[in-house]
């Protein structure tokens, strides 16, 4: 892996300022196995040591006035953008994806800084109309205090920004746990953040046994929030973890986006959302459209023209030029993928590209769309985390919403209309927490991110995200 500016790469965990720990655990690349870092291999004792120094630098971190908060943010944010391609190729190196995705996901993890150092200006408070001459009523908001921050291996840049941005900017301090596939994108994160000025103990990052750390942080009474990105499995574990000590939780869990092509769409737009929403990361996104609803009149059309374009992709190591779908994360999910399928074709779904391990091997699995898939296969109940664009074919809006909402998920979901009473319509029948109409790539800094039902709860991005790192505190001032 050569980076120019190697200083990033780090082998170290960063707890209370200090870089920590033996190297021991292999960090390894999914394209090719090869090992390209080490990372400690903590445990509750450390992430104690962690949580107590959030604690300790708490005080001095939410006692800065906000604007000194948001000048070390701005930093931050100038720093992440000065080290995009360092970033990107660490990110390419760890995660597989393509080096063009990398790049975008480095601007999108950056935004978030950049948000968030401009929002900490306006965590306003309220007054209230009295309802007393000689009293007045205030609302102060401030922030929930240490928080534990848990983060997948599928975004290992903007997961972390789009959770610690907002925490710093509030005024909270962090012990963030990342992903141990994806660990070296979350350490360079943490020397950048130094570099930019984030004090000793408040931004605090700690990698190894993912139970013992998380153990420790959902049941350490300091710790007053979880916020964590991942699957609904873990998120109620951790949800059932921190019941003991009533924390306040904030949760991205799964989906199984629904993707609704009705037959007024205009084919090639839902072709080019498809596309896009599908096979961006392989396919490993919580957002992905994993179930394509496609109307009876428009089903072949939209057939045909999404399997023409997906046996186009271009698979690949992600460093190479022009490759658009790089290699999944690991050989287990390879493996999925490879029994969803079977299961959707012993059932009787038809491949109509793809359908089988690439020639890379390894890793690799085709780009592959499935036709006649019907509710009762595996890929219909469960988020396929892969390149299978299953197609599932309804007659009438009321069975395409009943289909769409017929899952416990409800993260994200999409449809293609040029009809507007119908795009209301749905829009509002739909029990998701996010919506593209007509659009496929949905995600921005600027807008609420977040799911119902058991997709989690509490929102990511926008001027809602830094509420969740404070709490209201009511004022009754009498005697006036
Ligand atoms: P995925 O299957 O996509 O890896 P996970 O929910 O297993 O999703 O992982 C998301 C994050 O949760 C990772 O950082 C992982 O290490 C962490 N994690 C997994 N199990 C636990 C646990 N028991 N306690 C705390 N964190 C966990």
């Amino acid at each position: 892996m050569q980076l120019k500016n190697s200083g990033i790469v780090k082998d170290q965990c960063l707890i209370g300022g200090a870089w920590t720990g033996t190297p021991a655990l292999d960090v390894t690349n999914p394209a090719t196995g090869e090992v390209i870092g080490r990372v400690p291999d903590l445990g509750a004792k450390e992430t104690r040591a962690a949580i107590e120094a959030a604690n300790a630098a708490f005080p001095a971190w939410s006692g800065l006035l906000a604007k000194e908060r948001a000048a070390i943010l701005r930093r931050w944010y100038e720093l992440q953008r000065e080290h995009k391609e360092d970033l990107a190729r660490l990110m390419t190196a760890e995660q597989g994806k393509p080096l063009t995705e990398s790049r975008a996901e480095v601007d999108y993890g950056a935004s978030f800084t950049e948000f968030y150092a401009e929002e900490a200006k306006r965590v306003l408070g309220e007054i209230i109309p009295t309802p007393k001459r000689s009293g007045r009523m205030l609302v102060l908001k401030q922030p929930v205090g240490v928080v534990g921050a848990i983060t997948p291996w599928n975004f290992p840049l903007a997961m972390i920004t789009r959770k610690i941005s907002p925490a710093l900017a509030a005024g909270c301090t962090v012990v963030v746990k990342p992903a141990p596939e994806t660990p070296l994108c979350a350490l360079a994160l943490a020397e950048l953040a130094v570099q930019a000025g984030v004090p000793a103990g408040v931004l605090n990052v700690v990698t190894g046994d993912a139970e013992k750390i998380g153990g420790e942080l959902t049941s350490n009474p300091l710790v007053r929030m979880i916020t964590f990105t991942g699957s609904t499995e873990v998120g109620k574990l951790l949800m059932r973890q921190s019941a003991e000590t009533v924390k306040k939780l904030a949760l991205e869990l799964g989906g199984n986006a629904p993707f609704i092509v009705f037959d007024d769409a205009d084919v090639d737009a839902a072709v080019e959302g498809t596309l896009a929403s599908k096979y961006r990361n392989s396919g490993q996104t919580c957002v992905s459209a994993n179930r394509i609803l496609v109307q009876d009149g428009i089903y072949t059309r939209f057939a045909e023209k999404l399997t023409a374009a997906a046996a186009e992709l271009k698979v690949g190591e992600g460093t190479q030029e022009g490759v658009e779908q790089g290699p999944l994360i690991n050989e287990a999910a390879v493996a999925k993928v490879e029994a969803h399928v079977k299961d959707a074709v012993a059932k009787g779904a038809k491949v109509l590209t793809g359908g089988a391990p690439h020639a890379l091997g390894r890793t690799f699995y085709k780009p592959t769309v499935l036709a006649e898939v019907t509710p009762d296969m595996q890929l219909a109940q469960e988020e396929t985390f892969g390149p299978i664009a299953p197609l599932f074919r309804f007659h009438d809006e009321a069975q395409a919403i009943a289909l769409a909402n017929g899952t416990p998920s409800g993260l994200a979901a999409y449809f293609y209309t040029r009809d507007l009473a119908r795009a209301w319509r749905v829009a509002e029948a739909l029990e998701y927490g996010m919506i593209g109409v007509n659009e496929g790539i949905i995600s921005s800094e600027l807008a609420p991110f977040g799911g119902v039902k058991e997709s989690g709860q509490g929102r990511e991005g926008s001027h809602h995200g830094i509420d969740e790192f404070v709490e209201l505190k009511y004022v009754m001032m009498g005697g006036l």
